[in-house]
């Protein structure tokens, strides 16, 4: 199966990326997490990254491209993937779609995840995040069982510095001028699966399986 996830930012892409990669045991491709993780590690990707992420503006193109061309040629890809977070412009979707043709796949779903604008800003601001492995959570929705220590791995648990309201902001500005479009894109490729994001975490997985036929 290979799937996209699409969606504002906060509306609950990688919550539902947790799930479904482990229903359908295939790779969980961030680009957020391939960005911040090199953020982290200091590497020349990650300072290339950093400043666009800080005010909330897309990563160029050509970076995110060659990053994610790169991943998907890895091997544990070859029976299926899930991009989160990618393609987040239409010359984005472009790209991917040559790509995929010289491997010769397609992308079966592309799931789109609504949400209005007043939940994302709740969402964004709200979420936190392990610093060890990755785990989300929402000081309201989904509280760790001990305040800022992880469930999973026992990690510190941290807010991301551009999930402030006015970041998040922007980045909902920048997703409605850049991103929405590939809503129509993709629908006109007949792959494009929609979700009532609005419901709580259980129920927007239970309907995202159900679109996918499970
Ligand atoms: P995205 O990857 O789209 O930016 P996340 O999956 O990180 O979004 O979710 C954003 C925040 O909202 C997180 O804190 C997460 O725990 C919370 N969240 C995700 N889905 C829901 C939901 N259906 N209801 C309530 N909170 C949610
Ligand atoms: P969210 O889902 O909350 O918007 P992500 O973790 O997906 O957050 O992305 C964080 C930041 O990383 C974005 O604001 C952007 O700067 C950068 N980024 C992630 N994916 C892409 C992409 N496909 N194209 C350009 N920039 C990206
Ligand atoms: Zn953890």
């Amino acid at each position: 199966m290979r799937l996209v996830l699409l969606g504002p930012p906060g509306a609950g892409k990688g919550t539902q990326a947790a799930y479904i990669v482990e229903r359908f045991a295939i790779p969980h491709i961030s680009t957020g997490d391939i960005f911040r993780k090199n953020v982290k590690e200091g590497t020349e990707l990650g300072q290339k990254a950093k400043d666009y992420m800080d005010k909330g503006q897309l990563v160029p193109d050509e970076v995110v491209v060659a990053i994610v061309e790169d991943r998907l040629k890895e091997k544990d890809c070859s029976d299926g993937f899930l991009l989160d977070g990618f393609p987040r412009t239409v010359n984005q979707a472009e790209q991917l779609d040559s790509v995929l043709t010289k491997m010769g796949v397609e992308i079966d779903w592309v799931i789109n995840i609504n949400v209005k604008k007043e939940t994302l800003i709740q969402r964004a601001v709200g979420r936190r995040i392990c610093r060890n492995c990755g785990a989300t959570y929402h000081i309201t929705f989904k509280a760790t069982k001990k305040e800022d220590i992880c469930d999973v791995c026992g990690g510190e648990v941290y807010q991301r510095n551009d999930d402030t309201e006015e970041t998040v902001t922007k980045r909902i500005e920048v997703y409605i001028k850049e991103t929405q479009p590939l809503i129509e894109y993709y629908s006109k490729k007949q792959s494009l699966i929609t979700t009532d994001g609005e419901q709580d975490i259980h129920k927007v997985y239970k309907d995202i399986l159900a679109a996918l036929g499970e």
